[in-house]
């Protein structure tokens, strides 16, 4: 079984990794020079869109999947007549659109912070009278890891704000003094077989995610995300893995985005789980039946950023793994990650906090 992968970056090659534990083969399109997919499977290098590498990808593969969510759809949808691609375009479509997402929410009955479309200054003055401020604003289009977003916290910078946008079109949203962000994430196949697996709660800073704790230990919230999952992967007609990251307020959840793909906030899932992500995303998209997903333990996984320290390396070990993509390390690039498993959530609270205070003696962040 050949799989074509659009883009060759980590999650490129975390999937080509996965590919060789099923004895399944991966060509990756991606026009970066050294992208780290490279140690994973044979790279196409070409710019996302390109016609003739994408027929050449086309040709060669059973199935094609992408590994991020600003993929052009129309070179995508331009081969699903030769070769199933996977996640559906559907899914793809509405997640690069924040406005088609919420209202995807909406009509999932699935809650969402308060949220307005911005066409015109008067939208954007109408939200803040309505929400109050903070305000977050958000372009709709090609923004990940924080970045397109701008948080209002003082009226005086609204004309700023507006003129950064530049006409591009945009959402405000309500802020949300949320007590935890938590994520979580489901597999399903083409006859609707399902796995998902336990939530993890998740830290950002500077809208980029630093830390994950799974399994988290709250079975109303669990259960309550685990519907909203059930109802996106059914609703998509889903194939593939899909990541719901969700903000927790009291017992209630309200979704912030999906990604229609394998997701950072679920490396964890490589040693912390039974099977992981990106396993289950290459037996869901080749029609096999998804395994099971339940927590090994409890897992902890820092994204190593800008740097990998090289007491970081020292600190590798049993229990512990450190993936390094091989990139060349770039402020604010994601370059790695480490997962500890422990057979308690106090030893693995215990062992992410030395790591993280390391990666900060190191790094000075
Ligand atoms: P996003 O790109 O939408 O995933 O946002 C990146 C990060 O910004 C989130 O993980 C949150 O930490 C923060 N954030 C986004 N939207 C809101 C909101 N409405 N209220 C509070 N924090 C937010």
């Amino acid at each position: 079984m050949r799989i074509g992968i659009l883009g060759a970056g980590q999650l490129g090659q975390m999937l080509g990794f996965a590919a060789r534990g099923l004895g399944y083969e991966c060509c990756f399109v991606d026009p970066s020079d050294s992208p780290p997919a490279a140690s994973a499977g044979q790279v196409i290098r070409a710019a996302f869109d390109d016609e003739n590498a994408l027929a050449t990808l086309a040709e060669r593969c059973d199935v094609i999947t992408y590994e991020f969510e600003n993929v052009p759809v129309a070179a995508l949808a331009s081969l699903t007549d030769k070769v199933p691609v996977y996640p559906p375009l559907k899914a793809l479509r509405k997640a690069q659109d924040r406005l088609s997402e919420k209202r995807l929410f909406d009509e999932l009955d699935i809650p969402v912070p308060d949220y307005q479309s911005i066409d015109t200054r008067a939208d954007l003055d109408n939200a803040i009278n309505e929400f109050g401020l903070p305000v977050v604003v958000k372009t709709r289009r090609f923004g990940y890891d924080g970045k397109g977003q701008v948080v209002i916290r003082d009226a005086s910078e609204l004309d700023d704000v507006w003129r950064s946008l530049d006409s591009r079109a945009a959402i405000a949203e309500a802020w949300v003094n949320f007590d935890l962000e938590v994520s979580i994430l489901g597999a399903r196949n083409p006859r609707g077989e399902m796995a998902i697996w336990p939530l993890s709660s998740n830290e950002h800073v500077g809208g980029i995610l630093r830390t994950t704790r799974a399994p988290l230990d709250n079975d109303v919230i669990s259960a309550r995300a685990e519907t909203y999952m059930q109802r996106l992967l059914k609703h998509l007609d889903y194939v593939g893995v899909l990541a719901l990251e969700l903000f927790v307020v009291d017992d209630s959840l309200l979704a912030n985005e999906y990604a229609p793909r394998v997701h950072n906030s679920g490396h964890w899932t490589i040693e912390g789980a039974e099977t992981s992500q990106f396993t289950n995303h290459l037996l869901t998209i080749t029609g096999r039946t998804p395994r099971p997903t339940a927590a090994r333990g409890y897992a902890g996984m820092v994204n190593l950023i800008g740097s990998i320290p090289d007491a970081i390396r020292e600190i590798s070990g049993p229990g512990s793994a450190l993936h390094d993509y091989g990139k060349t390390p770039r402020p604010d690039r994601k370059l790695g990650h480490i997962t500890v498993v422990a057979d308690t959530a106090a030893k693995r609270d215990d062992r992410l906090a030395e790591i993280c205070k390391t990666v900060t003696q190191s790094t000075g962040d």
